[in-house]
């Protein structure tokens, strides 16, 4: 089984419901929610993804995220990294300097680090620009990436279907550069959305990440998963980077129905969006767990 729940489902703005974030847990046998999933990956940890996810500890099913009464972070082995805005990264540096001061994790040490999963230059920069500042000088002396993730680089594809990295040696991830924010052309600025297909039984699931509305590509993402999760920005304005509920409304019915949308803003339930629990899957539900695959 493969469930995805989100620690939060708001856009980088909103108060609400946190910032987006996501975690998809596997088991090799299931169902068996209320154990602990014998693979996970986090995907991304926001500037208020520590709180988030010490909401998410205290709910039915998620006993293991916590320890002494706080957040259990050794347990997070694995998190994908969309790309390098805060509402995504923000919660890193807590993350590596409670897991390295606070639970005693080292480098070789016997409990390993965490892996930590994204492009080379996401992962370059994520160091070079964000993390460094707060965790390259402590105690030890001078830390680098290493000392705090076991970083994984991947090959992103335009379709995601060459898997990069597997959960519960079933689920394959494929890595798809997605178009966000630009420097001069599309994919230039690196923001990714993942594939997971399940070997079992061919089908898949499709994550946007953050990702504008794409004409000529968003209905081909969205054809063969049986569901998706796309970002969505419930507001129009000109030259958006983040997918408009006004133009993901002009896909095919079918096709929106099988679309959960998530990273909205706090006016979601006002009711002049009162439509989208009938014209798609509906917006996403913070600390709901989506069962992806039985
Ligand atoms: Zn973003």
């Amino acid at each position: 089984m493969l469930t995805l729940t989100f620690l939060g489902v708001g856009s980088a703005f909103a108060k609400r419901n946190h910032h987006a974030n996501a975690l998809f847990e596997a088991w090799h046998a299931g169902p068996a929610p209320d154990m602990p999933p014998d693979d996970l990956l986090l995907v991304d940890f926001g500037a208020n993804a520590p709180l988030a996810l010490h909401q998410l500890m205290r709910e039915s099913g998620f006993a293991y995220l916590e320890h002494a009464g706080t957040i259990n972070y050794p347990a997070l082995k694995r998190i994908f990294i969309t790309h390098l805005h805060g509402d995504h990264i923000g919660g890193l540096e807590e993350l590596a300097a409670s897991n390295t001061h606070g639970f005693g994790l080292r480098r070789g040490g016997e409990q390993g680090l965490p892996q930590i999963i994204s492009s080379d230059l996401v992962l370059r920069d994520l160091w070079d620009k964000s993390l460094r500042g707060g965790l390259e000088v402590s105690s030890g002396g001078i830390s680098t990436l290493a000392d705090y993730f076991r970083p994984m680089v991947v090959e992103p594809s335009l379709d995601g279907r060459s898997p990069q990295f597997s959960l519960a040696d079933r689920y394959d991830f494929g890595v798809l550069p997605m178009d966000h924010l630009r420097i001069r052309h599309r994919y230039d600025w690196p923001s990714y959305g993942l594939r997971v297909t399940d070997r079992g039984s061919g089908e898949s699931v499709f994550y946007s990440g953050d990702a504008r509305f794409e004409p000529d590509r968003t209905s081909d993402l969205l054809a063969t998963p049986k569901l998706a999760f796309h970002d969505v920005q419930l507001v129009d304005e000109p030259d958006p980077v983040h997918a408009l509920l006004s133009e993901l409304r002009t896909l095919p019915d079918d096709m929106k129905r099988k679309v959960v949308l998530y990273h909205y803003g706090d006016t979601w339930d006002e009711p002049a969006f009162a439509f989208v629990r009938d014209e798609f899957a509906g917006f996403a539900r913070p600390r709901h767990r989506y069962v992806l695959f039985e």
